[in-house]
């Protein structure tokens, strides 16, 4: 069950686009859906594996949804911490998966860099303070454990706070 977990890809619909950054920043493979046309997400759902994310019932009421072809979840929120927060319920989803392992902007692996790479790439603050960098090779955003990386994951780790308590006791 848990390497099934560890493979999960998800397609984010527009409708709950902020998705895709949340499971992206927990390491999970997430294409965000923008076209206009339904049949396009959920072709690429199936041919893909992926799981599919909406808001949309209709969806939902296709035949390959409902004979679980394709696996989707309706999201019941249009807050986006409520919608995280089904989606990881209802999933099991890992939080800490692989955290710093995916482009939040192009759902690209990253790739490790060294710290000499980065000299004259990052501001000099952070060359001093910082030893471990990521690049996206589409993009070529440097990514780094600092404040706004911490901010997110305990942000993240707020919206799953209710379940760590329940597994304790
Ligand atoms: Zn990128």
């Amino acid at each position: 069950m848990g390497r099934l977990k560890n493979t999960l890809k998800f397609i984010v619909d527009n409708n709950v686009g902020k998705l895709a950054k949340w499971l992206r920043i927990m390491g999970y493979d997430t294409r965000l859906f923008n076209g206009s046309d339904d049949s396009g997400m959920v072709a690429t759902a199936l041919d893909e594996g992926r799981v599919m994310l909406t808001r949309d019932t209709q969806i939902m009421k296709r035949r390959v949804v409902t004979s679980e072809r394709v696996k989707a979840i309706l999201i019941q929120s249009d807050k986006p911490e409520l919608q995280m927060r089904q989606v990881i319920s209802d999933l099991s989803l890992d939080c800490q998966l692989r955290p710093f392992a995916i482009c939040l902007e192009c759902n690209q692996p990253l790739l490790e860099r060294s710290k000499q790479q980065m000299e004259g790439r990052v501001p000099p603050y952070v060359f001093q303070m910082q030893s471990q960098y990521m690049e996206c090779p589409i993009c070529h955003r440097i990514y780094w454990r600092g404040t706004h990386w911490q901010a997110m994951t305990k942000r993240l780790n707020q919206f799953v706070g209710y379940q760590r308590k329940k597994e304790k006791f």
